[in-house]
């Protein structure tokens, strides 16, 4: 259906298996956009943390030295995720021209607008999440609007999520980074934490020492127990499990907006719709962000550049369709998936490749995924999912 198309991850923590997971998660995400991209992720147990930007640099050329033979415009389309934004995506992209000689811009998402990036991409996934959390919310005669929020993290798709969940009127009370989390009554002040994360990148601490009305508490899983009406976990992978879970519950939320890839374990996430928690998965949820990399390749394959509202309306088109029951039906996984998952069909078969057999699970990935998946299948796919 297009280039494999999912993010590289640079942190300490990234292995093969990481990979894999991303890897899974990106095929289904990438098929509810309805655009032609396949799915794929990318990565290094590089760690950026104190690293200055020449080492950065030094580490994103060395990368790509390697990585450009396996990647292009109509082969695999690397962006970003945890570790790699816009500066990492610029000194890869450099580093990719110097060797190829050529104008691919279609080869990186994620890009500068100077060379072929996209406007709304760096918003893309944050605001995305919390489209995704009103829709769901509005099908249940609520809002987003004066809600209390926590919202975990504080990269790219974390400071978007506070975003726009403030322009609709929430309070946000808390952030993290995964040394420790802030809590701040008065609602978060995103300016500061763009200052300190986006320009400084500092540790989110510092806020805390320049706003007296926050708190701040060493390590990030503490997050959890600040009373919340609607939780969205931005930050990484397995961060809410089932303790954190009954804490979240305990605490009177009634919706969960998965930010992150698979943010929530699976012991979570059955504890939740037992509760009857409003619970948004993150390959809808957090769509957005690569459903507006496919309109940057769009843009880079026109050569021409959208303006905001072109790029908007058109994200709009795919929000509507991601939501749209009957969408989902549209092809053969789907389809297949809706056979298995019979109960609460719109969010639960969402959740396919968690809940169904290792065995069924496979057949889906073959039927859809194909050459994608066959890559894939050598690491024995049953580790996942039973
Ligand atoms: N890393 C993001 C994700 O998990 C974005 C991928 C992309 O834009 O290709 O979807």
């Amino acid at each position: 259906i297009g280039p494999y198309k999912g993010g590289l991850r640079f942190h300490p923590s990234v292995n093969l298996s990481i990979i894999k997971f991303l890897g899974f998660e990106q095929i289904f995400k990438n098929s509810l956009t309805g655009l032609p991209i396949g799915g794929g992720k990318g990565g290094s147990d590089f760690d950026p943390k104190g690293k200055s930007d020449n080492e950065i640099m030094k580490f994103c050329q060395s990368f790509m030295t390697e990585l450009y033979r396996h990647i292009g415009p109509n082969v695999d389309v690397p962006a970003g995720d945890i570790g790699v934004g816009g500066r990492e995506i610029g000194y890869l992209y450099g580093q990719y021209k110097r060797i190829r000689n050529a104008n691919d811009q279609g080869v990186l998402t994620g890009k500068g607008l100077t060379y072929g990036g996209s406007l709304a991409r760096t918003q893309a996934t944050g605001f995305g999440i919390i489209y995704f959390v009103e829709e769901m919310l509005k099908e249940a005669g609520k809002t987003i609007n004066g809600q209390t929020v926590v919202i975990s993290g504080a990269g790219n798709v974390a400071i978007y999520a506070v975003k726009k969940a403030q322009e609709l009127g929430a309070k946000v009370v808390a952030m993290c980074d995964s040394s420790g989390y802030i809590v701040d009554e008065d609602g978060i002040d995103l300016p500061l934490v763009q200052q300190i994360k986006e320009i400084e990148r500092k540790r989110i601490k510092e806020y805390a020492v320049r706003k007296p009305s926050a708190k701040y508490f060493e390590g990030n899983k503490g997050i959890w127990t600040v009373k919340a009406d609607v939780v969205i976990p931005c930050a990484t992978q397995n961060e809410i499990d089932l303790n954190d879970a009954k804490i979240i519950v305990e605490n009177g939320t009634f919706a969960v907006g998965e930010g992150a890839n698979m943010p929530c374990t699976n012991e979570a996430v059955e504890y939740f719709l037992e509760k009857g928690v409003l619970l948004a998965p993150a390959k809808a949820a957090n769509a957005g962000g690569v459903a507006t990399s496919a309109l940057e390749m769009s843009q880079n394959s026109m050569r021409l550049s959208w303006t905001f509202e072109e790029v908007d309306e058109k994200y709009d088109n795919y929000k509507q369709r991601v939501h749209r029951k009957n969408f989902y039906l549209r092809n053969g996984l789907q389809e297949m998936g809706f056979k298995y998952v019979e109960k609460d069909v719109k969010y639960e078969m969402l959740y396919v490749g968690k809940k169904l057999s290792s065995k069924v699970y496979d057949e889906l990935m073959v039927a859809y995924a194909g050459p994608v998946y066959h890559k894939f299948r050598d690491y024995q796919a049953d580790e996942l999912i039973d």
